[in-house]
């Protein structure tokens, strides 16, 4: 049996920012038969509901900068990525939710400090850890 790692608001947990979830039936179908395991890197850390955090380039590489406080949220995203891989050894596949500053695969927005958009296309947080790693890794909307 194929083991997953996925983002748990797809799941249909209420973790996300503003409590709500972003289940995705037609995604959980063709998962069917796998062992999902899930993991919201973002509500471990920081709780639900929390202020939305950007993904920023900086001189020492990508941030991930809370929108209210301006604090860098990173440190507490890596560790929980680092502490679920070594927990979680065996995993075939990787699918974050997209466009998440942490769990997007390459769909990520990362802006510079002044807030301009760089690139839309770049793996968040948790996902970097997934790629370099060597797992297989998708967006949940290129599954
Ligand atoms: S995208 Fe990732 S961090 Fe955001 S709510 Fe979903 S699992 Fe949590």
């Amino acid at each position: 049996m194929k083991k997953v790692a996925i983002s748990a608001c797809l799941l249909g947990e209420k973790c996300r920012y503003d409590a709500s979830d972003n289940r995705d039936e037609k995604l959980l179908s063709l998962l069917r038969g796998a062992e999902l395991i899930s993991f919201c890197p973002e509500d471990d850390a920081f709780g639900t509901p929390r202020p939305t955090m950007d993904l920023i380039e900086t001189k020492e590489g990508h941030k991930a900068i809370s929108n209210s406080s301006g604090e860098d949220l990173s440190s507490p995203v890596i560790e929980y990525a680092a502490a679920f891989f070594e927990r979680h050894t065996d995993i075939d596949l990787f699918i974050g939710k997209d466009r998440s500053p942490s769990c997007g695969v390459c769909s990520a927005r990362l802006y510079n400090e002044e807030k301009n958009l760089l690139s839309s296309q770049e793996a968040g947080l948790m996902a970097k850890e997934a790629i370099k790693r060597g797992i297989e890794c998708f967006d949940a909307e290129k599954f």
